[in-house]
Formats: C-alpha cells, structure tokens, sequence
C-alpha cells in the first residue's frame, strides 16, 4: 500500500463542483462517474468510490458539505456508471431532461 499517492501532485486541478477530484490509486485527477445503483461516486479508471478511506482523505471528502457538492457534481455531469460484461466501463449516458412535473 505504499505506493498509494494520498496527495494530488502540486499543481492537479480538482474540482469539487465538476466531479473532478484526484484517484490516489490512478494516481491522476479524474472526472468521476455517478453510480446509480449504489448511489455513490466512483473513479472511471479503477471503479474505487469515494467512500474509500484514502479516496475521502485525498480530497477532503470526511468534509460532509463538501463530497456532498462533489457527489452533485458528478450527479449533474450525468456521467454514469454501466456495468459492463466483463468489468465495469464507464461512458456517458444520454438521458432526456427531466421534465418538471414527473
Ligand atoms: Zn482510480
């Protein structure tokens, strides 16, 4: 587990309200993907989500107000989690907009 990066590189953009936060295991800043089964945000290059210890420590996330704008962020940039038939694949889903009202 050394090899963990639990620290963006100096100069990493992260981005709390884009859903863009910092992989300590791909060691890369990423655009997460919103998993809707579960509910939760998860890194597109290795599926980790951000209810992981180093995940949460990474990027501040043991802040509640703020994983919970992050999770918006991922929620609002409708990138979204498919399982795939071997592994989980992320892409981006087209979805109608939401009409007000339903
Ligand atoms: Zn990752």
């Amino acid at each position: 587990m050394d090899d963990i990066r639990v620290r963006p590189d100096d100069g990493v953009e992260t981005d709390p309200r884009g859903g863009r936060a910092w992989c300590p295991y791909c060691a890369d800043s990423l655009e997460y993907v919103w998993d809707e089964v579960l509910r939760i945000a998860r890194c597109p290059g290795c599926g980790v989500s951000t209810r992981d210890f180093h995940v949460k420590s990474a990027n501040g996330f043991w802040n509640e107000a703020l994983k919970q704008r992050f999770d918006d962020g991922v929620k609002r940039s409708r990138r979204t989690w498919i399982r795939g038939e071997q592994k989980m694949v992320s892409q981006t889903v087209l979805r109608l907009p939401i009409v007000p009202g339903e």
